[in-house]
């Protein structure tokens, strides 16, 4: 069975390179019957903080990437982590270092000096236990000197490491806590995971932790290493390049589904396919579709993928999210009158809507509450001419039926005996009804707001 993992630092907040590896990562087991499991790696005490956890937490939780268990904490399994460089050890896989900093830097010298490579060599390293001093001393993972370490990636194809450029890495230090490569590989086999899908930042790690695999004899996971994403400049992302964390882009308004699809199509690709849905990217998801080069921002595509996921949203769903974004940009939740006008509404507000913003200014002219207070903007459309053909509508509207081409036939009726067309009317209607100049058609508005109320609101705006 697959498992998958995301294995973030707790050191800042979940940023979109990170969601999209959580993502791959989650694709690729939800759609083989996998586990996806989550990996806090917090061993680094120093740069790691509680509220970066929970950012995390909350960015996947946001992107809907949920994970089988409990987020196992890195830094909790050091005791095991030392266990396994001690087995090693005891397997004569690894091998007591008892060599200071300055010995270290010594031997660099004087490699330097006689154009040696500069990889330290520990003469511990074939030393007699017997002669072992009582000191402090690291523990290092006895690396082969001759061959090579290859790995086949998914993306990268094979990759071959020459053994004598890799040195002895450190897998315990002389304080007994582990090294971040010892720990992910123990924690990658106790975890049972068999695919790794992480940056290729990381795919010189993979050949020493190969290494480690190769030393306890368990088996290698299958790596794919993804390129890393760029700006829209083609310059590694940065600060520069705008809004980086996830919770950013929940702040500005997009649906979870959209970013999904956006960062699913980050990097990889299933033939023209540019707009699906979860059921379709789990189905079609695959390392062979992953690309070689670095993927690029490209937030038009962003804005245009969101117009077609709120499209097809579901109301119910769009409404809880709606919910969601006010909580997220600490706006005023939605009253229940207000909750309840939204619900009737939000097939028009969110068709084609660009973010959560616009859908609550569309939202106005059921948030409101008579008296309609019209904008500047509106208010101009109501001029005299205008306020009389409103009054007008009000005995046509009064008994007719309350459908879609009734209403439009009879504005356009009324219109018409002024010599004027829908378009010319259609403003200080909407002024009427909205009291602004965004919102939804003024025949979505009038069937969503009922006889009455559309009655009243022209009467307020005819007087
Ligand atoms: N903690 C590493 C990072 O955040 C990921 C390591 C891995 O996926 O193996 O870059």
């Amino acid at each position: 069975a697959v498992v998958t993992r995301f294995a973030p630092s707790p050191t800042g907040f979940l940023h979109i390179g990170g969601a999209r590896t959580a993502l791959f990562n989650w694709l690729y087991a939800r759609g083989r019957g996998g586990k996806f499991l989550l990996r806090i790696e917090d061993t680094d005490r120093a740069r790691s903080t509680p509220e970066a956890t929970a950012a995390i937490l909350s960015g996947l939780t946001w992107l809907g990437l949920d994970w089988d268990g409990e987020a196992v904490s890195q830094f909790e399994q050091a005791p095991r982590h030392a266990e396994v460089a001690l087995e090693m050890l005891a397997r004569g896989h690894a091998y007591k270092c008892f060599a200071t900093q300055d010995e270290i830097e010594a031997f660099r010298e004087a490699a330097r000096a006689e154009g040696r490579s500069t990889l330290y060599q520990s003469p511990w390293r074939d030393a007699d236990p017997a002669t072992h001093p009582d000191l402090p001393h690291v523990i290092r993972l006895k690396a082969p000197r001759d061959g090579e370490t290859v790995i086949e990636d998914a993306v990268q194809g094979r990759v071959v490491f020459r053994n004598d450029q890799l040195d002895d890495m450190v897998c315990l230090r002389s304080d007994g806590t582990p090294t971040y490569m010892l720990a992910v590989v123990v924690d990658d086999h106790d975890m049972g995971v068999t695919h790794v899908i992480r940056g290729d930042d990381h795919l010189n790690n993979a050949a020493r932790q190969t290494q480690v695999y190769q030393a306890m004899g368990w088996d290698v996971p299958r790596f794919a290493h993804i390129p890393l994403i760029h700006g829209e400049d083609g310059k590694k992302l940065s600060k520069r390049h705008g809004a980086l964390g996830v919770e950013d882009y929940q702040k500005m308004g997009y649906p979870a589904a959209a970013i999904r699809n956006y960062l699913a199509r980050l990097g990889w690709s299933h033939g023209d396919d540019e707009f699906f849905s979860d059921a379709q990217a789990v189905e079609w998801f695959d390392l062979g579709g992953i690309g070689k080069a670095p993927a690029r921002l490209d937030l038009k595509k962003l804005d245009h993928l969101t117009a077609q996921h709120f499209t097809a949203m579901d109301e119910g769903a769009a409404l809880q999210e709606l919910e969601a974004y006010l909580a997220a940009t600490e706006a005023a939740p939605l009253t229940s009158r207000q909750r309840e006008g939204v619900a009737r509404a939000m097939g028009p507000l969110k068709e084609k809507a660009r973010n959560f913003s616009q859908i609550l200014e569309r939202a106005h002219f059921v948030l409101t509450e008579r008296p309609i207070s019209p904008d500047e903007k509106a208010e101009k459309s109501l001029d005299a001419v205008s306020r009389r053909i409103l009054g007008e509508l009000t005995p046509h509207l009064q008994n007719a039926s309350w459908e879609r081409e009734r209403l439009e036939a009879i504005v356009s009726d009324v219109a018409a005996t002024h010599g004027l067309g829908l378009g010319k009317i259609a403003p200080s209607l909407r002024a009427a009804l909205a009291g602004r100049a965004v919102s939804p058609s003024v025949f979505d508005m009038m069937l969503v707001l009922g006889r009455d109320e559309t009655l009243a609101r022209l009467s307020d705006a005819a007087a």
